[in-house]
């Protein structure tokens, strides 16, 4: 029997694909990255119900689709959004604030507030998940290496800005990134050392 190909359409109200398996149809939505398991009639229709047609002009639209069927789909689709799914969250544009209180507030949030440094100390982390960004399968990106170890002097200075930027957070943590803190656990722990003699 010939394999059906699997189809696939790029949503245009919200950034999100749907597609088909040889048994059902899904969403995936970039935003949230969920994949959600979904039904034919939502995936002729989201586009139409998102763009803030009435729901009468949806229906005619998709005359075969009777009026108590464009309700029913337009409130599943109300209820997904509930959740945060289906949402658009693309910043159109950034303009600087004029505002001075607005201004003073994100400096003093930059200048103080930080709550996380992530250090990624060696590119060679030992874990070697089949998954992962730098496993080889994605095209542009690095892949493990053992050629690029932080060196100390840049670690330091991360967590020297870091303790500088992050005095007024009630809370702050010092993450490293990957497995590869466990091959290079003498970094670590000097960077931990350091953080927490500073951290005053
Ligand atoms: S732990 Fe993270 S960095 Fe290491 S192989 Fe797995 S996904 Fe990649």
């Amino acid at each position: 029997m010939e394999k059906k190909e699997h189809e696939f359409i790029e949503l245009k109200s919200i950034p999100a694909i749907a597609f088909k398996t040889e048994k059902d149809w899904y969403i995936y939505d970039r935003y949230s990255n969920l994949i959600l398991k979904t039904k034919k009639i939502i995936v002729d229709l989201i586009d139409d119900v998102l763009s803030g047609a009435s729901l009468e002009d949806v229906h005619k639209k998709h005359k075969s689709v009777s009026f108590e069927d464009v309700v029913k789909v337009a409130t599943e689709i109300d209820k997904i959004k509930q959740k945060d799914i289906f949402i658009d969250y693309e910043i159109k544009s950034l303009s600087i604030c004029n505002d001075i209180d607005k201004k003073n507030f994100i400096q003093t949030k930059l200048n103080g507030f930080l709550t996380q440094l992530i250090l990624n100390i060696t590119e060679d982390c030992n874990l070697r998940c089949e998954y992962c960004i730098y496993s080889g399968l994605y095209p542009e990106r690095r892949i493990h290496n053992n050629f690029n170890d932080m060196p100390w002097n840049i670690a330091k200075r991360a967590v020297d800005f870091f303790i500088f930027r992050s005095k007024l957070s009630e809370a702050r943590y010092i993450s490293f990134y990957g497995g590869g803190t466990l091959i290079k656990i003498r970094s670590y722990k000097k960077g931990y050392k350091l953080f927490k003699k500073n951290r005053a």
